[in-house]
């Protein structure tokens, strides 16, 4: 089949999108568009998880290596994956770290969907060398030091005969060099480039995991970097940066000096509700875990909620407790066929702002949201002005009945309605549980005494070996703390402010552990005029 006699008709799209070099905030307008409207998502191990926010479809991690996050998967695999997929009609992103056709071969699968007929798209992304110098403070083109820069890759043992890159050359280039490399390679390659006539004196620096919470950079000559390098302890993967321009490192306190640095923090929220607290962990330089303990479904079954939908107009208050019984009731009605006029004169209460800017999503303002976010606060305000009137409290399966009681005491005629179920997750994934026994995370923060209780239940004894050393537990109030100390767990801090912001306040501020997982981090101690950690 080629391109000429197939049509778009029935036929889905590849879109090969960059993901940047690890950085979330990295990704393009573009490549945020097609994440929105994939069916299939294959994405490599260089690719930033969190990228996934962005997407409902159905995300595969095509590794190297067997391991928690899946199965080995070749080349040869993911080209054909990704020509079936389109073939039977479906959106697929091929999402690679960095820009897709800088060392990504993804060259290689455009040419394995064109020879298919498989319509494509590439979308450049920012690659690991322009991420990595911009986040260290190098400027790769220093208008003082260099007119040109060569990215090079040094995958390939540069003492072999064979290797096809020329030393000599590298080494007369007038400008600055980047090398794609791997850490073990480090040493060879600067050997090399002395021995081709480089000065051993020329600075370089080696940064690792660029771009991340987890970036290091480590800054020397080419003579002392690879001992300055293997001193460091370094984790891939890594880029070796060589030029006068790396002297003029000076401007990276931005991005290192953030307060959650280096520190992975596990957030047990569900999922629904996590993206706020990823937001602001991201944002302070810090790398979320969402594992959530709780999921949130659809009701089993739909035939009480379309009952009520039919009936809305009958009730003069409508009371909402969460943001998910407000989508879950909303998103039906819209679903068949209807609006929210069909609320006609019903009130609306809504718990806090969270789920008034639910509301308000659906066009709607709440009459009424209390002083305090709780169901008890909920229930006084709503007392005086219930008496008769008929009220509607759209609910989770399971939760805390505080409503019921009082506004059925106050007079009104209460119903309530199932629009959404929460369910305990009952096992961690091979992934979250390897996280934890392996030491990785540093922080699970814990918001409230449910979550606390279901995830002891979940560790098992060899995950529950690490809390306190290196994962510390810190809980969002003292109501929390308690409740997690009864199931067994070792509270570590509290937050003074009840609230996600200070949660993360209290964990900035909490003496850094020195066993903590990958936080291995730059200091930013000076030596003399280079920069060495
Ligand atoms: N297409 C990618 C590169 C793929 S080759 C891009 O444009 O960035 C993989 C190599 O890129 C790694 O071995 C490493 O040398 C480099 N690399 C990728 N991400 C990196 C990061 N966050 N920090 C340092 N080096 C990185």
């Amino acid at each position: 089949m080629t391109p000429a006699n197939i049509s778009d008709h029935g036929v889905g799209r590849v879109y090969l999108v960059g993901g940047g070099p690890g950085d979330p905030g990295l990704l393009t307008l573009r490549g945020l568009e097609c994440l929105r409207r994939a069916d299939l998502i294959l994405y490599d191990g260089l690719v930033n998880p969190l990228l996934l926010r962005h997407t409902h479809a159905k995300a595969e991690r095509t590794s190297r290596a067997t391991g928690p996050h899946g199965r080995r998967i070749d080349q040869e695999e993911i080209n054909q994956r990704l020509v079936d997929a389109a073939l039977a009609g479906k959106t697929v992103v091929r999402l690679k770290g960095g820009d897709p056709f800088v060392f990504g071969r993804g060259s290689e699968e455009a040419a394995a969907l064109s020879a298919a007929g498989v319509p494509f798209e590439v979308v450049p992304g920012i690659t690991a060398a322009t991420g990595a110098a911009v986040y260290s403070g190098i400027s790769l083109t220093h208008r003082d030091h260099a007119s040109a820069v060569a990215f090079i890759t040094g995958h390939e043992d540069p003492t072999k005969p064979a290797s096809a890159l020329d030393y000599q050359i590298l080494a007369g280039f007038p400008g600055t060099l980047v090398f794609y490399m791997g850490l073990h390679r480090l040493a060879a390659i600067c050997e090399s480039l002395i021995d081709a006539g480089k000065p051993a004196t020329i600075p370089a620096a080696v940064v690792c995991k660029a771009t991340t919470p987890f970036q290091q950079t480590v800054v020397g000559t080419l003579a002392d970097l690879p001992q300055r390098a293997g001193d460091a302890g370094l984790h891939p993967p890594s880029l070796l940066i060589v030029g006068e321009c790396v002297q003029v490192r000076d401007h990276a306190e931005w991005f290192e000096q953030r307060p959650l640095r280096g520190q992975t923090i596990a957030i047990l929220r569900p999922e629904e509700q996590a993206d706020s607290v990823v937001d602001q962990i991201v944002e302070r330089g810090g790398q979320p875990l969402v594992i959530p303990m709780i999921e949130i479904t659809p009701p089993s079954d739909w035939s009480a909620v379309d009952a009520m939908l039919d009936r809305l107009a009958e009730f003069d208050w409508l009371v909402f407790t969460s943001v998910n019984g407000v989508q879950a009731l909303f998103r039906r009605l819209w679903e068949l066929g209807g609006d929210v006029r069909r609320l006609g004169q019903a009130r609306l209460a809504a718990i806090g702002p969270a789920t008034a800017a639910a509301l308000e999503q659906f066009g709607l303002r709440a009459d009424l949201i209390p002083a305090e976010y709780r169901g008890e606060a909920l229930a006084a305000a709503l007392s005086p002005l219930v008496a008769g009137k008929q009220v509607l409290w759209v609910r989770a399966n399971r939760g805390r009945d505080v409503l019921p009681t009082v506004l059925t005491n106050a007079g009104a005629r209460f119903e309530s309605v199932v629009a959404y179920e929460n369910h305990d997750v009952d096992q961690l994934s091979d992934a979250d549980r390897a996280a934890f026994e392996s030491g990785s995370v540093d922080w699970v923060a814990i918001s409230s005494p449910s979550i606390a209780r279901n995830f002891s239940r979940l560790l098992t004894p060899a995950s529950k070996v690490r809390l306190g050393d290196p994962t510390r537990i810190a809980a969002i109030s003292p109501v929390t703390a308690e409740a997690a100390r009864a199931a067994g767990l070792p509270v570590d801090v509290v937050a003074s402010e009840f609230t996600w912001d200070g949660l993360l306040q209290t964990i900035a501020q909490a003496p850094r552990n020195a066993n903590a997982g990958r936080g291995l981090l730059d200091s930013g101690v000076r030596t003399g005029d280079v920069r060495s950690t």
